[in-house]
Formats: C-alpha cells, sequence, structure tokens
C-alpha cells in the first residue's frame, strides 16, 4: 500500500478493488520489488500507484504488451495488468488474444464499469445496447463486447468475474487467478458511481448476483463457462468460470526450454567476442 491517496470519486467501485489488490498480495507474501503492476490509461489505471509494487500507466490500450515484455525480460517478477473496459476491449482489445495463446504468466483485471469514465462518460465497449450517454444521444445501437466469452473463446485457462459487492470474494478470486501458472483474466464489475446508471450500482448489482458456487458450476468445464457467460449484462455471476485442471507451459517455461537447447551449441563468451574485436 503506497502513501499516495486514491482520487476515484467518492463511492467509486475501484476503492474496493483496490483493497481486493492489498488482500490477494499479502496472502501470496511477495515482497513489493518481486511485483510489476501495469496499467493503461483511465481512472481504473490509477491503481498500480496506489500499491508499493513497481508500478508502470502506461499508455492507452497496452498494459498488456508491456506487461507481456517486462515478463520476458524477467520472468522471476509476478506481473499484473490492470485497466478499464475501454482500455482493454476497445483501442486493447487486439492484445488479449496474443497474450492468451502464448499463455503468459500475467494477471489481467479489468474494472468494467461499461463507460468511458475519466473523459466524461462516453460509451464504451462493454456498454449495454440502448444505453444514452454524451456520444450516443439517442441510445447505442451496438451490442456489447462481452469480456467472459471473448476471453474463454479464445482459449484463456482462467476467467473469473467478480464484484466489490463482495470484498472477501473478490480477494480471494484475484489470489486465485494470481496462483494460476498462466494468463488469468479477472472482470470486476466496479460501478461508476459518476457516470453509471443505476442497476449498475452497487443496489442494483447486488439484485441480480449470483455466486458459481451456488449455482454447482465445475470450473473445469468450459463449454458449462461459456454456456454462463452469455449471462454477461443480465446475471452478475461471482466466482471462476474456468480454470484449466492441467494448465499448459507457460511462454516462459518454452523460452527458457529453447534457451537451454541452443546453449549447448553456443559458442562461449569469449569466442563470440573473439569474432567482433580484431586483435
Ligand atoms: Fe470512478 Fe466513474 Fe469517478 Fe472514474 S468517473 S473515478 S470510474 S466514479
Amino acid at each position: 500500500k503506497s502513501d499516495l491517496k486514491p482520487i476515484w470519486c467518492p463511492g467509486c467501485g475501484d476503492y474496493s478493488v483496490v483493497q481486493g489488490i492489498y488482500r490477494a498480495l499479502a496472502a501470496i507474501g511477495r515482497p513489493p520489488h518481486e511485483i510489476a503492476f501495469v496499467s493503461g490509461i483511465g481512472c481504473s489505471s490509477r491503481i498500480p500507484g496506489y500499491t508499493t509494487a513497481y508500478g508502470f500507466n502506461s499508455v492507452h490500450g497496452r498494459s498488456l504488451p508491456i506487461a507481456q515484455g517486462i515478463k520476458l525480460a524477467n520472468p522471476d517478477l509476478l506481473v499484473l495488468a490492470a485497466g478499464g473496459d475501454g482500455d482493454g476491449f476497445s483501442i486493447g482489445g487486439g492484445h488479449i488474444a496474443h497474450l492468451i495463446r502464448r499463455n503468459m504468466d500475467i494477471t489481467y483485471i479489468v474494472m468494467d464499469n461499461q463507460i468511458y469514465g475519466l473523459t466524461k462518460g462516453q460509451l464504451s465497449p462493454t456498454s449495454q445496447k440502448g444505453r444514452v450517454t454524451c456520444t450516443s444521444r439517442y441510445g447505442s445501437l451496438e451490442e456489447p463486447v462481452n469480456p467472459l466469452l471473448y476471453t474463454l473463446a479464445y482459449g484463456a485457462g482462467f476467467v473469473a468475474q467478480a464484484s466489490p459487492t463482495d470484498l472477501a470474494g473478490m480477494a480471494s478470486i484475484i489470489e486465485e487467478a494470481i496462483r494460476y501458472p498462466g494468463f488469468a483474466f479477472v472482470n470486476i464489475q466496479s460501478p461508476c458511481v459518476t457516470y453509471g446508471e443505476e442497476a449498475q450500482q452497487i443496489k442494483g448489482l447486488k439484485a441480480i448476483q449470483e455466486t458459481l458456487a451456488s449455482l454447482g458450476h465445475n470450473p473445469a468445464d468450459r463449454l458449462a463457462a461459456m454456456d454462463l457467460a452469455q449471462h454477461y449484462g443480465e446475471k452478475l455471476h461471482l466466482g471462476v468460470f474456468y480454470r484449466n485442471p492441467e494448465p499448459p507451459p507457460t511462454y516462459g517455461d518454452l523460452v527458457k526450454e529453447r534457451q537451454a537447447l541452443l546453449s549447448k551449441d553456443a559458442l562461449p563468451k569469449e569466442r563470440i567476442l573473439d569474432l567482433f574485436i580484431k586483435k
């Protein structure tokens, strides 16, 4: 926890999310200098600054490629990426598929409030059809992106949803995501109290929330997870949709293996220098 005081609007759901991240990281127990926390641009992207991890508040939509570079350069770091729905599923949407197919060992937390809050309430990729905003005066004509189906369909090994309506549950989902060996995605329905609609505030979310455990969902069943994920926007399903019971190797594991293989035939460092330095 850093000394910086968050400057979100009073009542913003992101206050609860940062608490959930503190609790998860405390349970994991890695010291701050072993953690890198990358974000994009937006209200929620301020979040690394409120932790004592190495923070990088990067450019819009680019938290994932930067997090990937950090993980490859220093595989021992625990790497988190975070941002909003606009950052993750609009300008940055194309990056998610590539981290998933490489199974990069990174936890990606999206604070999904279905609106662009920092820039004062424009339609976002997860805004519901019909939503009236300053950029959709007569109601949005578009179907929203479904972040859960999106990541499940690309083959993510860990996909979950959490909400500030259940801080303890959210903290344990984030912890589980961090412990998953590979790309882990957590969608958090974090209310925007300034530009969000009534139905997306805590009271509205409580009315539609349902834990996946109470439905008897088996998180090892990807097809059942995809079935449940279709209720995004109607029901607030909390918990782990999918956790691959047999996680494939991460990209970092494969790189290490390849390096070991190639290093067998590699010239010793002195010989490489000989090739370049004329005596
Ligand atoms: Fe939170 Fe919305 Fe305020 Fe941004 S504008 S800090 S998302 S309440």
